[in-house]
Formats: C-alpha cells, sequence, structure tokens
C-alpha cells in the first residue's frame, strides 16, 4: 500500500468532541491534530505543507471558541451566517487585524453589502449578480475581495453552485469586475463514504480548475475538503480545506 494510502486507511484520528462548553486546551489539541495530518498528507502528495491553508469554519461556535483557536495559532476562520458573523466580529473586534475571515455560506442579495464591508474572502460565489454587487460595494479603502466560484459537483438539485459548464463564463464576467480577485473554485460534495468515492468529487473539481487555467484564467485556490475528507482533497490538490467539527466538535444544533 502507499504511504498516502496507508494515512487514508488508519480508521480515525483522535478527536475530541466538544458539546456546549468550549474548552481551549482541546481545541488547541484539535487544531494540532488537524495541521499534522495536513503535513501529513501534503508530504504523501508530493505537496509542500504551506500550500495547504486550513480554515477553521466556526460557525455555530461562539466568540469564545474562536479566541482559543485564535491563541492556539488559527488565523483564517469561516463563517456561514452574516448575522451570527457580525456577532463575533463586534466581540472579536480587538483581533480584527490579527484574523481572515472568509464568508462560505449561500448569499442572498441583501447580504452583499455586509459581506463586501466586512469579510476579506468569499467561496460561495454562484451567480454574476451577487459577484457585481460586492465588486460595487466593496469599500475602496480595503483590498479587492478574494472570491472563489462554487461549483455544484455532485449535480444535486438541492445544492448551490454553478454547474460544471458555466463555470468559464462566470469567471471571465467575474474578472472584469474591479473590486474582486477571482481566486479559483469551492465544492461542497454530498457526503459519501470510502476512500475512492470520497476523493472522486475532488478529483473532478481539480480538473474543472486546471481547464479554466488552460484558458488564461490565473486561479489559485482550490477551496474543497471539510472534516471528513480533506485528507482525499489534499491528495487531489485542495489549497485551502475548510474544517469545522474535527476542531471544535458537534456543533450545537441552531436554526437560523
Ligand atoms: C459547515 C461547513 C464546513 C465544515 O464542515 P465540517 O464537516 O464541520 O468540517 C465546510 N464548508 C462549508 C461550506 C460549510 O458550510
Amino acid at each position: 500500500m502507499s504511504y498516502a494510502g496507508a494515512l487514508l486507511s488508519r480508521a480515525s484520528f483522535p478527536i475530541k468532541l466538544i458539546s456546549s462548553r468550549i474548552m481551549p486546551s482541546i481545541i488547541a489539541q484539535n487544531l494540532d491534530v488537524v495541521r499534522r495530518r495536513i503535513s501529513a498528507m501534503s508530504l504523501a502528495a508530493g505537496r509542500d505543507s504551506s500550500s495547504v491553508q486550513l480554515l477553521a469554519v466556526s460557525k455555530n461556535f461562539s466568540a469564545d471558541a474562536i479566541r482559543a483557536a485564535h491563541a492556539a495559532g488559527q488565523k483564517a476562520f469561516g463563517e456561514n451566517y452574516m448575522r451570527e458573523a457580525l456577532g463575533k466580529m463586534t466581540a472579536l473586534y480587538p483581533l480584527r487585524r490579527f484574523i481572515e475571515w472568509h464568508f462560505i455560506g449561500p448569499i442572498q442579495s441583501n447580504k452583499t453589502r455586509a459581506i463586501a464591508e466586512q469579510f476579506d474572502w468569499v467561496h460561495s460565489i454562484d451567480r454574476l449578480k451577487i459577484a457585481c454587487r460586492l465588486s460595487e460595494q466593496r469599500p475602496t479603502h480595503l483590498p479587492p475581495l478574494n472570491v472563489c466560484v462554487q461549483v455544484n459537483i455532485s449535480g444535486e438539485a438541492s445544492k448551490s453552485g454553478v454547474s460544471p459548464s458555466e463555470i468559464a463564463a462566470l469567471a471571465r464576467d467575474i474578472v472584469l469586475l474591479p473590486r474582486l480577485q477571482l481566486r479559483g473554485l469551492m465544492s461542497i460534495p454530498e457526503p459519501v463514504s470510502g476512500l475512492h468515492i470520497k476523493g472522486a468529487p475532488h478529483r473532478r473539481l481539480r480538473e474543472l480548475f486546471d481547464a479554466v487555467n488552460a484558458q488564461d484564467l490565473h486561479l489559485d485556490t482550490l477551496s474543497m475538503g471539510m472534516s471528513s475528507d480533506f485528507s482525499e482533497a489534499i491528495l487531489e490538490g485542495a489549497t485551502i480545506v475548510r474544517v469545522g467539527t474535527a476542531l471544535f466538535g458537534d456543533r450545537p444544533y441552531q436554526t437560523h
């Protein structure tokens, strides 16, 4: 068995779950485990571990959880819900300069201004109208907003994201928007189990990424892989893995 295969087949790695109480030491331990795993998988893929960025997905977790992860060296955080995110950003205002905020949830038109003003990255662009609004509303004192096009890789009707055939046209329109910096592609594949099946949607996104780049678009970001499949995603070329549960534990149930 290959080194990568051996790593993948190790049934599980020790992630401790946190329910309601956030324990900073457990978050720090989980971060350490996930970082080691990222390094091991990068090495297995013949890549430098600095080529993979860990995005800590903090939705449904408190500002204290973010503070604990930040204290343990984590810089980039992903949020899905605008109101929840703004509350945490306010609580963490003194850390603003040291935290990179990524918006990864579905985007409604009436939320674009807050996103353009408060976030550093958006992973979930799936239509030109939203991209145009974000570009118009991005304040001039901030650098261009980094964006990824979300691709519906599993072809489910319920999931957001553009179909693979729409990527190139949307990407070409986005690069013309002055206040956005098109960085790459993002996907949320439907959950599957099994080593080879898990890697398949990531491979597909990587191929689509290569095809877009062959058209001179210079994308550098593949945002793919979550707690259950970030190892497979790294083997397939992920440059950002979005990890929530493996860092913070099971999410307390919340309705938005
Ligand atoms: C919640 C979420 C994640 C993290 O999922 P985990 O399975 O908890 O790691 C990643 N990406 C997106 C878009 C999410 O909404």
